[in-house]
């Protein structure tokens, strides 16, 4: 079933217009003059060329932001005007979607048809939801105790600094753009140097629809230069990060030691699903598939690790082996694929030394375990059982399509297993019965729970996570409000001097 990146592509492999930084509307070379290549994860083959943006290239486009901030139209004008360009903006991306998604298929690896058919159209959907919040921003007017009137104002936080992982290219540029530009600030962004073709794309369209020059910058460039002189920068009010734990924490401490800027962390993850003895097998089993398969297991809340309840794990079993066979993996432009390459090199290297790991701790390979093909980085869909939680397999993010396949009796051990980690980003629940549902949804420490379902993203619902996940949220009206400060505006009633 598994094919290779090798088959021919029914698709035109897109030209890449945009390799320099976008600064103050303008397409620019980097301050030294460097670049770094982009990759296709289908053949590790270079696709691009792409300038590399450092400490001076941040200063630049701090300077722009800045200024588009202090002085220009952006902040200023209502919010039914900025409201109107993204609307314009989100139908320039929707006429593009083919070359975005083109761009993100040979750059991340990701399916061509989920991007097109997906996140292209849902980052347009997305910024047409925040255009239209941007004219309902609003403070409250405050019943004081004392002989005084108060009401409070939301406003811009100003500059924020963006820092971007690699795994949705497009959603997660969108999922910190969107709110930002709707709550008025201006902003750089640092898309991860895997990928960093469509961000400079999506510069280009912010122009284009009349996003004013200096309220968008995109600085390409790697994590400890360009994204550390972000995270330090004296003039940025806002730094925000979706990535991993490790740079998380990073992050923060720069943000103490400069100019204590305010810190969104949306980091990793080790997801459960819990699947009862009432659930439909079949089904549960396409659920827990598709919960760590999905975007070939790089999904911050991919479910890596699936419990499943005595009384049908045999059979629960059978089925998930049966149906991974089934599952092809191939080229991203290939319309039977439904898994592509892994991002890169490195990840691909990590995932597979995770495996050898779990072998040798002594869980058993249900399926799965090796690389396909001599070229590029696919790797088959595995899944482990007889895993121990304490075992690394079950502990660690690997970022891939990798399962820990666990077993439980009760309610309550169930309860326990999930939340023996580190993170707590998301779970999901498999039960017909409402009073485990509940039950489960209010003990689980993660901040969102899928009953019945996963992946139930949708742009008002709001992610983000508990304990070492982070403490940002993205999406909905939650992730607004990250962008927009609280002040309080207070005046006498009786004239009086306080
Ligand atoms: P990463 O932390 O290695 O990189 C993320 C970004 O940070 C990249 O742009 C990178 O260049 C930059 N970076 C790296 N080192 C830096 C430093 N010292 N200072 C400033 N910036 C730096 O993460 P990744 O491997 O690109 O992405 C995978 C991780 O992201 C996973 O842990 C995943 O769970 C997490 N993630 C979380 C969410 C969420 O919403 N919670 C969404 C997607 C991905």
């Amino acid at each position: 079933d598994h094919i290779n990146g090798n088959s021919d592509s029914p698709v035109k492999l897109p030209t890449i217009k945009f390799t320099r930084l976008f600064i103050n509307g303008e397409f620019v070379d980097s301050v030294s003059g460097k670049t770094f290549e982009t990759i296709d994860p289908r053949t590790g083959g270079v696709i691009a060329r792409v300038a590399e943006g450092d400490k001076e290239d941040v200063d630049l486009a701090v300077r722009a932001a800045r200024q588009a901030f202090d002085d220009g139209p952006w902040p200023r004008m209502s919010g039914a005007a900025r409201g109107r360009i993204m609307m314009k903006y989100a139908d320039l991306i929707d006429e593009h979607k083919e070359e975005l998604a083109a761009l993100d298929a040979i750059d991340a690896g990701k399916l061509f048809n989920q991007g097109k058919a997906l996140d292209i159209p849902g980052v347009a959907n997305l910024l047409r939801y925040y255009a239209g919040a941007a004219d309902k921003i609003h403070g409250e007017t405050l019943k004081m105790s004392r002989e005084l009137q108060g009401y409070t104002l939301r406003e811009p936080i100003g500059v924020s600094g963006h820092i971007i992982p690699w795994n949705f290219p497009s959603s997660m540029f969108f999922m910190m753009s969107a709110p930002a530009l709707a709550a008025g600030c201006t902003m750089i962004v640092k898309p991860a140097e895997q990928t960093p073709l469509s961000a400079l794309f999506y510069a280009d369209l912010a122009y284009k629809a009349g996003v004013p020059a200096g309220v968008l910058n995109v600085i390409t460039g790697y994590g400890p230069t360009a994204g550390a002189a972000i995270a330090s920068h004296m003039d940025i009010d806002k730094v925000c990060f979706t990535g991993s734990t490790e740079v998380g924490r990073k992050i923060m401490q720069a943000a103490a030691t400069s100019n204590l800027k305010q810190v969104s962390l949306e980091l990793g993850g080790k997801s459960p699903l819990l699947i009862f003895d009432d659930a439909d097998v079949d089904k549960a089993a396409d659920l827990a598939l598709l919960g760590i398969l999905y975007n070939k297991g790089e999904i911050c809340v991919a479910s890596s690790r699936v419990f499943v309840q005595e009384g049908i794990y045999d059979e629960f079993v059978k089925k998930l082996k049966e149906k991974a066979k089934d599952w092809v993996v191939g080229d991203p432009f290939d319309p039977r694929s439904r898994q592509g390459p892994q991002v890169d090199k490195q990840q691909f290297d990590k995932i597979l030394s995770y495996i050898e790991h779990g072998k040798r701790e002594g869980a058993t390979l249900l399926t799965g375990g090796k690389p396909i093909g001599k070229t590029g980085y696919f790797i088959e869909p595995t899944v482990f059982t007889d895993v121990k939680e304490e075992m690394m397999i079950a502990t660690d993010e690997i970022f891939g399509p990798v399962m820990s396949l666990m077993k439980f009796e009760t309610i309550e051990e169930a309860i326990k297993k999930a939340n023996n980690t580190k993170y707590g980003l998301a779970a999901g629940i498999v039960t017909k019965n409402l009073d485990v549902a509940n039950t489960v949804s209010r003990s689980i420490r993660a901040g969102t729970i899928w009953i019945n379902c996963y992946f139930g993203f949708d742009r008002d619902c709001s992610y983000g996570g508990y304990k070492m996940s982070g403490f940002g949220r993205h999406l909905g009206l939650e992730a607004l409000h990250k962008f927009l400060q609280v002040k309080s505006v207070v005046t006498p009633i009786y004239n009086s001097p306080w």
